[in-house]
């Protein structure tokens, strides 16, 4: 199964989903799987733009395409995965937020990019996808204090709800919003402890394994 955002489904031409360890690619992109770019996700801030199919992108934890039938996607096992559509259907985007990508401010970065470009955040829609939960991502005090320093404008008690416990797909929240997106949807299932459905999970062991969170336009699907 895929977990799916109400919203992005709203949008006519868009087909997306949240990859699970029983069907780690959205079965919706298969058909379009091959002209997928390639890319290296290494926690870092690039932002590559796809403009064919099988495009190298190199290492990157962002994409952003308006070519339909090109799937983009990102790889997880607790980090956050991030979808955006624009409202019309003409133009989409992938993330990949873990604790560095979020705290180095990569989804900052991409729209500060796209509104160079002249997008408006208000007419996009976004989806969080399921990640490690703050029922499970325990962190260092000091991980925390350097996020309560590089986030001064969030409210801790949003995403630090108990003690040394991170929820990062809550800090998305807080950070999409003061961004100006117009909608966002939140898929809050732990990939850590969910058990229906299952995920992969990094730090419940698996190291080799993850799900993919796969976005595309389709207008023909
Ligand atoms: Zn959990």
């Amino acid at each position: 199964m895929i977990l799916r955002s109400p919203l992005l489904d709203q949008i006519k031409t868009i087909r997306h989903g949240f990859g699970t360890q029983s069907e780690p690619i959205p079965g919706v992109t298969l058909k379009h799987w091959a002209d997928r770019p390639i890319w290296k996700q290494i926690h870092g801030t690039e932002i590559s733009r796809v403009h064919q199919s099988g495009q190298n992108c190199g290492s990157v934890d962002a994409l952003v395409t308006q070519i339909p039938q090109l799937p983009i996607a990102v790889v997880t096992a607790d980090c956050v995965p991030l979808l955006f559509a624009h409202r019309s259907g003409r133009s989409i985007a992938a993330v990949h937020a873990g604790w560095r990508g979020t705290i180095a401010r990569l989804t900052e970065k991409l729209w500060d990019l796209l509104i160079q470009e002249g997008e408006h955040p208000r007419e996009w829609v976004a989806a969080i996808g399921p990640s490690i939960g703050p029922c499970c991502y325990e962190v260092s005090p000091e991980l925390i204090e350097n996020f309560k320093s590089k986030f001064p404008e969030v409210d801790p008690a949003r995403w630090n709800p108990r003690e040394r416990m991170l929820d990062l797909g809550s800090l998305h929240r807080e950070i999409l919003g003061k961004i100006g997106l117009g909608s966002i949807d939140s898929i809050s299932a732990c990939t850590r402890c969910s058990e229906k459905p299952t995920f992969y999970s990094y730090r419940r062991g698996d190291r080799e394994s993850r799900q993919y969170s796969a976005i595309i336009i389709d207008p023909e699907f």
